[in-house]
């Protein structure tokens, strides 16, 4: 479906989704279809996290934040391509979808798959996951510069504090809400200047 970063589809493989899926929609986790996840939201669908993450080309060591850590799929992701020596926060804004964020996690972590040979199962390649309850408009200053801000939520314009918070060199990915649907968008920061670019249209939950 165009996305062609290695990294990126070993990172989705890797990740056990169905452990972010409510028991009742389990048998559609791997569909490439956006699936409840309580309180009227929605985990992304695997193409889409694959096609954010790549466009935040997200290098080892990387500080990333994510607004709307939702079911803590796309941070586990994000967590396997910054690697052991990287750090994700991933701020949610309603509490009990960050409570069950960070119990997904923690089932997420003892999936040990042998045949990937990883030691200690994929989280043994992933960065620490931090789950913040609050709201993400705020981007999470105690952990700013970030090389990647991945907004999972659309808006229709994006916070002024992500783009204070994004590192020289850094990139922020947003979907950017406008006429019924929201145009993926990537601002790569250059000193004090942005470099937009649109990569497609989207549907998202509203950023609240
Ligand atoms: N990336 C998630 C998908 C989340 S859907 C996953 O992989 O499962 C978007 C999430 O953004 C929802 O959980 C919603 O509650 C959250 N959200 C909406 N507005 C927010 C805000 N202002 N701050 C933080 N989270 C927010």
């Amino acid at each position: 479906m165009g996305v062609r970063d290695r990294r990126v589809l070993h990172a989705i493989e890797l990740v056990p989704r169905p452990c972010f899926v409510p028991i009742e929609g389990r048998s559609r986790s791997w569909n490439n279809a956006p699936v409840p996840i309580g309180e009227g939201q929605t985990i992304s669908q695997p193409y889409t996290v694959a096609a954010m993450v790549e466009l935040a080309a997200i290098a080892e060591g990387a500080n990333v934040l994510e607004v709307g850590a939702g079911s803590g799929y796309a941070a586990a992701v994000m967590a396997v391509l910054a690697g052991p020596r990287g750090v994700v926060t991933a701020v949610e804004i309603r509490r009990a979808l960050s409570e069950r964020a960070r119990e997904n996690l923690d089932a997420a972590r003892a999936v040990v798959d042998e045949s990937q040979q990883i030691p200690g199962g994929w989280n043994g390649a992933a960065a620490q996951i931090v789950v913040v309850h609050g709201d993400g408009k705020e981007g999470y200053a105690g952990a700013a510069p970030f090389d990647a801000i991945i907004c999972s939520a659309q808006a229709r314009s994006v916070p002024p504090r992500l783009f204070e918070q994004l590192g020289d060199r850094g990139v922020l990915v947003a979907p950017v809400y406008g006429g019924g649907t929201a145009t993926m968008t990537t601002f790569r920061r250059a000193g004090d200047s942005f470099l937009e670019t649109h990569h497609g249209l989207y549907s998202f939950v509203p950023l609240v």
